[in-house]
């Protein structure tokens, strides 16, 4: 028996999270957490026999906690706390956004494993993040897919046995396209992804290759891989999800149908990986794998953010605050695709960049960085 709190549980990665734990009895939900819809917090929360609860609007938790009677935790500090009370074997966050980043801390802090789906919790809180695992003795185990696949590529590896990682990207909606074509498109193209179906934000972060940009900053602290040493390679039929080189020459891949159930179920059942009903790739069917090199003149995020990892501290966590505030933006059609890159790239030269020291430290700049990016954008605070 696994004991699992669920963040961001009526999202996209959550809701496929709550469909893998229904197949698994080895699987018990003890807490669930989520944004502002109580509805569907609730009935998760029903069928899973759940009681803690909290939700971070606090309207929302006002709703559920009259509907059920229960104590249902409110805010950014509600959801810690859930956290805390949960003492669950393993936290899902599947929350979006840098507001994942006090739950990630809390639950390596509580002593639970942490399976990440927030990558801008490790984007932002980069090495915070990772002495927090390492002090705590736990696993973090990547949701996000091409994560989950180099983990499985590297599984047993010596470090000093591997050369470098490759993290695939599908190229999204607009691969191929000129920079020119870009300044027009609309958010329904945006998010018509070709292979995944998600959340809006990630989804727009496929579209500008941003996703790309934080999963090779997720990459370099899951795996202590400079940046040098991490390749992107876009590849649109996202059938292989990630590979590492080693130095022998082997190519070492992780293959199979784009379905996050299967990176969900790894993290949550590792080290057993239970078996899932995910549709298998059928090798008889004519299919076909194409690699190309990203177009980083069109989609400057993926090239901002490979600078921001590299100059380090709080530039990751800047880069990823103007970047959440930009796609907010653009999906309310308040500013045009191409802004969000610029909007990224000139918060990133306005701000005065610091080592990272504290969590505290982290959310002051993300709370700069987003000051500056709706100055720039005319965005109400
Ligand atoms: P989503 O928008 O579908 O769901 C987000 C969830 O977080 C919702 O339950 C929402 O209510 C909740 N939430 C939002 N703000 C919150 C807050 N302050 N406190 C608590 N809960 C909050 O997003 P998603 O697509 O499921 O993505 C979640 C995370 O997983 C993101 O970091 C994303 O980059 C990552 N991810 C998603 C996918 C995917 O297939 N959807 C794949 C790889 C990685
Ligand atoms: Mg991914």
């Amino acid at each position: 028996m696994r004991t699992v709190a669920i963040l961001g549980a009526t999202g996209s990665i959550g809701s496929q999270a709550l469909e893998i734990v229904r197949d698994h009895p080895q699987l018990r939900v003890v807490a669930l957490a989520g944004g502002s819809r109580e509805a569907p917090l609730l009935a998760a929360a029903r069928e899973h026999g759940v009681k803690l609860l909290a939700l971070a609007d606090a309207g929302a938790a006002q709703r559920a906690a009259a509907e059920t009677g229960l104590d249902v935790l409110s805010g950014d500090q509600g959801v810690v706390e859930l956290v805390r009370r949960a003492d669950a074997d393993v936290v899902l966050n599947a929350v979006v956004g840098a507001a994942g980043l006090e739950a990630t801390m809390a639950a390596l802090q509580a002593g639970s494993d942490l399976a990440l789906a927030n990558k801008e919790s490790l984007v932002a809180g980069g090495e915070l993040v990772t002495a927090a695992v390492r002090a705590s003795g736990r696993m973090l185990l990547p949701v996000d897919s091409e994560h989950s696949a180099l983990q499985q590529c590297l599984a047993g590896a010596p470090s000093e046995t591997l050369e470098s990682l490759v993290i695939t990207a599908s190229g999204g909606p607009f691969r191929g396209w000129t920079a020119e074509r870009l300044a027009d498109v609309t958010p329904p193209q945006a998010l018509a992804h070709p292979t995944w179906s998600m959340g809006t934000k990630v989804t727009i972060d496929s579209a500008t290759l941003m996703n790309k940009g934080l999963e090779l900053i997720e990459a370099h602290h899951l795996f202590g891989v400079d940046y040098p040493d991490i390749e992107v390679v876009v590849h649109p039929q996202s059938i292989v999800h990630g590979m590492a080189r080693f130095r022998d020459g082997a190519l070492i891949a992780h293959v199979g149908l784009p379905d996050m159930r299967v990176p969900i179920s790894y993290a949550l059942t590792y080290p057993d990986r239970a078996a899932t009903s995910a549709p298998r790739l059928d090798l008889a069917a004519p299919f076909s794998l194409d690699f190309q090199p990203p177009d980083t003149t069109a989609f400057r995020c993926l090239g901002l953010a490979r600078q921001a990892g590299q100059a380090g501290g709080t530039a990751p966590c800047v880069l990823n605050a103007a970047n959440e505030v930009a796609v907010a933006s653009f999906l309310a059609g308040r500013c045009g695709f191409l802004q969000i890159a610029d909007t990224v790239d000139a918060v990133l030269a306005e701000s005065e960049l610091e080592p990272l020291q504290s969590v505290e430290q982290v959310l002051a700049a993300d709370r700069r960085a987003r000051e500056l990016a709706r100055d720039r954008l005319g965005v109400p605070a």
